[in-house]
């Protein structure tokens, strides 16, 4: 058995998964507690990963492999965490699959968890039965991932698929990454909720202030609701993220000419008008590529995605290990 784990900037999520399938035997969820720093996290992961383990009544040294999904940067060569900007203290150098290999005496592989997510979602979820598949998730941040042939194309490093990062507006917003214009400062939630934000000092968004009066939570999905109540600005905030996320898939429609294009992620929750709205703009955009041929669909795994998708890159790896 495998054991993929999605370690989350709040939460991180354990399931035992049966080889090459979708089928998870045990799982366990806790908070991650960044701000007690890497050590103890690594600590309480060891321990939540002997009984997750005791849990589907084996013991780790009885795992064939570890993958654990992590929201940034690594070396694949050292197993070592680089950068993770949800994470306190943003795990540099940290070493992270040898310090879980080491106590629970059994290979460990990361991947970064956008790519984990594509993984699992080609194999097991939308994208299943395709060869070539691209996705997007549309969160905090915007990441994304490149199937071809059933297999993930990382570039060097598991770099490749960093969608959100994609200049879409030469004079655009800052981006977290230093850049100006990409997709992730037009598109992603924290980009949603300060444009509407800037809307609600104007004073241009009645049924939002009402919203957040009654305590609601200030998130994409209240945007969108207090945009369908009649808040005009928001719908025309709204319509200026969709054009934008459709411009980012159809950027990637015309690279890699996919069956499949999967959507997941918090924002990607605001549903069919997103949808719609992307499927547009990709047959305005993309006049040499048949569109038509080209599914753009949600995600299906929801949560399970990373873990199912760091378990199969762990499985993988073996594979890839046992063969040399
Ligand atoms: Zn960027």
């Amino acid at each position: 058995m495998m054991l993929g784990i999605d370690l989350g900037g709040t939460k991180i999520a354990y399931a035992v998964v049966l080889p090459g399938t979708s089928t998870i035997v045990a799982r366990h969820v806790t908070e991650t507690r960044s701000h007690e720093g890497a050590p103890a996290v690594l600590q309480r992961m060891i321990a939540d990963c002997r009984d997750v383990c005791a849990a589907a009544g084996i013991t780790p040294a009885g795992l064939s492999g570890i993958g654990i999904g992590v929201p940034g940067v690594f070396d694949d060569t050292t197993g070592r965490t680089l950068f993770l900007p949800n994470l306190h203290g943003t795990w540099p150098n940290v070493p992270v699959a040898q310090t879980l290999s080491d106590s629970l005496g059994c290979a460990v592989w990361l991947i970064n968890d956008a790519r984990a997510f594509v993984l699992a979602e080609a194999l097991h979820g939308a994208g299943r039965g395709a060869d070539n598949i691209v996705g997007f998730t549309l969160g905090t941040g915007i990441g994304g991932g490149v199937v071809i042939g059933r297999d993930l194309y990382l570039g060097i490093d598991g770099t490749a698929g960093e969608f959100g990062h994609q200049t879409l507006a030469l004079n655009g917003p800052r981006c977290g990454c230093g850049n100006i214009g990409c997709l992730e400062a037009l598109a992603s939630g924290p980009a949603i909720v300060a444009r509407a934000t800037q809307m609600l000092k104007e004073g241009n968004t009645p049924h939002l202030a009402q919203a957040l009066a009654n305590g609601e939570v200030f998130t994409p999905a209240l945007v969108a609701q207090a945009a369908n109540a009649g808040d005009g600005a928001l719908v025309r905030l709204l319509d200026d993220v969709y054009a934008a996320i459709g411009a980012g898939v159809a950027n990637v429609v015309t690279m890699f000419s996919p069956q499949v294009v999967v959507l997941g992620g918090s924002v990607s929750n605001l549903g069919a008008p997103l949808l719609t709205a992307v499927r547009q703009v990709v047959h305005e955009r993309c006049r040499a590529t048949p569109v038509d041929r080209i599914a753009i669909v949600p995600a299906v795994l929801g949560a399970d995605a990373g873990m199912l998708g760091a378990a199969q890159w762990a499985f993988r790896r073996l594979q890839q290990w046992e063969v040399q």
